[in-house]
């Protein structure tokens, strides 16, 4: 077998190795497939037995979840076993068979379709909302149907899976993730797209954007997934595999130095210092928080409790996973940002209207002015876990003053009920404004006189300045953190804050790779937020260089007319100053 290298989009870091598992996609392409009269009955016979067992799967699950989680979880299934019993569906799919002559996986995909055209257009939001009960269970009869080589159950994939997907969602990786999973590899996908920082936070090397990559990989090949490079190696040499093992020690060995700058601050030589903290997406990288040594967590994306399951969180268990980051890591400080759903973020539990155009579209913050009932809950959620440590809270993609002035409204109204209830919460607990919108960075000097702080979300910022799509492969090479329009933003953000008094940060990814941070200090950014495991390189960089330089490279990278021009230059200069970076 010849190796094959495919080159992509590096999203998470890491070296993997290990035998590829594709993943098919989750859109049913059910054939139209004939049948002769004298097989409409084993064909009614094998809907019926599609049907029997998936109750038995569905009853197996709900009791598995009863005993690990108890019966308020389990419950959700009671609404998925009450479809499969519903005598209409059944009735109709046997009077399918019969008149139409087509296979059952054919007939039952029509008669589920307008089942599930029928809830969407029902009043009752409850009822409404079932549709994605309908559709789960409708993939699980399928799966029964369909050729049962095309389904997998991932509880059965081998140890050191990289797994291989056309697409995945953020609430997928999530949700699908076992540690015998080592890598992520996507046909489509971009650098900054949620499902990248995922795996991140998951830890597990991950490579998108690679077009054809289900089409090129088969089951089973050995893969070497290099998340740095963006490369996929399909059946590598025992050279290549060597190659790796020993990039692979290196790695670790530099890594193993960079260990003793962890309690040290992230101060230039001539004594410049700037913050660096963590995001947060999922509770498992609490521990990495203190191992690499943040100082606090400067963005907690807080639409990953939302994820994966029917219901809303409920003010009490919002609650209760607010206390657990803020307690720990108390004394550090914690950013919350409230709930940023939409774009390429969705959940099962509330429908968010399918825009033609999902980032510019009901989104962020947007979406909790129109459902404030939802949002009342989650600032209640987050106040009252604000007197456990420090807090600040943020809004997501606030485009000028007045969406900030109306999600305070809705905050003051949460206060005053909070005390009514006699309730406790920091009185004095900050507000921020996330600066992600190009509207933003114009007003930024309004809004600096009414937020406490901005934290600069490039990766949506350098989307919506450029008017290139974070989450598509295919307008990739645009999408450029150092595009002179994206700096002259994030100086503008800067320079808005500081003539107001208050802080700044950045908690998109720029703020994680070596050259566009040393720009971003010369820039005058006080805080940098980033996954865990970019920390330590950040500090190391800024250790190693002053902060006279910094501001002279900076000034004459600002000059340049092109993306590449500046990063060339600075990323030349960096290496003259920090030969060992
Ligand atoms: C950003 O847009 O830079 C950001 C940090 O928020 P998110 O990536 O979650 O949109
Ligand atoms: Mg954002």
């Amino acid at each position: 077998m010849n190796e094959l290298v495919l080159k992509g989009i590096p999203a998470a870091d890491g070296i993997a190795y290990g035998p590829a598992f594709i993943l098919e996609s989750q859109d049913f392409i059910v054939p139209k497939r004939a049948i002769a009269e004298n097989e409409v009955a084993s064909e009614i016979a094998r809907f019926e037995e599609a049907l029997a067992q998936t109750r038995r799967e569905m009853q197996a699950i709900r009791e598995k979840v009863n005993l690990e989680l108890g019966g308020r979880h389990a419950g959700i299934f009671d609404a998925h076993l009450l479809v499969l019993d519903d005598p209409l569906l059944k009735d109709q799919v046997i009077k399918g068979i019969r008149e139409e002559k087509q296979a059952a996986e054919y007939i039952f995909m029509k008669v589920i379709q307008s089942f599930v055209h029928t809830f969407s257009k029902i009043e009752d939001e409850y009822l409404r909302e079932r549709t994605s009960d309908v559709n789960d269970i409708a993939k699980r009869v399928l799966k029964h149907l369909l050729d049962e080589n095309k389904w997998h159950d991932l509880e059965h994939v081998d140890s050191d899976t990289a797994l291989v997907a056309h697409d995945l969602s953020p609430s997928d990786a999530v949700g699908m993730y076992s540690p015998k999973i080592v890598a992520f590899v996507t046909d489509i996908g971009g650098r900054t797209s949620h499902t990248a920082i995922i795996a991140k936070s998951l830890g597990v090397p991950a490579v998108v954007g690679l077009k054809d990559a289900t089409l090129r990989i088969t089951n089973g090949d050995y893969l070497i997934v290099d998340g740095k490079k963006g490369l996929v190696i399909i059946n590598p040499t025992p050279s290549t595999k060597e190659l790796y093992s020993k990039e692979q020690s290196k790695i670790a060995a530099s890594l193993g130095q960079l260990d003793d700058l962890r309690n040290l601050p992230a101060q230039t030589i001539d004594g410049k210092r700037a913050l660096i903290l963590s995001n947060l997406e999922l509770a498992s990288e609490l521990p990495n928080l203190r191992k690499f040594g943040a100082e606090g967590v400067g963005l907690y994306r807080t639409e990953f409790l939302y994820m994966n399951r029917l219901d809303l969180p409920s003010e009490e268990e919002q609650y209760q996973a607010y206390k657990r980051v803020v307690e720990g890591i108390a004394p550090l400080p914690v950013t919350i940002r409230t709930l940023d759903l939409g774009g390429d973020k969705f959940i099962s539990s509330v429908d968010i209207p399918k825009d033609m155009l999902p980032f510019l579209g009901m989104r962020a913050i947007r979406f909790c002015l129109e459902q404030p009932q939802m949002f009342k809950t989650q600032l209640r959620a987050i106040l009252r876990a604000s007197v456990h440590g420090r807090i600040q809270m943020m809004y997501p993609m606030i485009s000028g003053v007045s969406e900030l002035r109306q999600a305070n409204a809705i905050l003051a109204e949460v206060k005053a009920g909070l005390q009514r209830d006699h309730l406790a919460f920091d009185a004095k607990m900050k507000v921020g404004v996330m600066i992600e919108v190009p509207s933003a960075v114009m007003t930024a000097d309004t809004l600096a006189k009414e937020a406490d702080f901005f934290s600069i979300g490039t990766n949506d910022l350098i989307q919506y300045t450029l008017a290139v799509d974070r989450v598509n492969e295919r307008t990739a090479h645009l999408y450029e953190p150092a595009h002179p329009a994206v700096l002259r933003m994030i100086q503008k953000s800067i320079d808005a804050a500081h003539g107001e008094g208050i802080h700044v940060g950045l908690c998109g990814e720029m703020a994680s790779d070596p050259v566009l941070a040393f720009l971003l200090l010369g820039l005058g950014l006080d805080e940098f937020s980033m996954s865990p495991g970019s920390i330590l390189t950040i500090k190391k960089m800024i250790r190693s260089v002053r902060f006279s330089d910094v501001m002279r490279v900076t000034q004459e990278a600002m000059g340049l007319s092109t993306g590449h021009e500046v990063e060339e230059f600075t990323g030349e200069q960096l290496r003259r100053l920090v030969p060992d970076l």
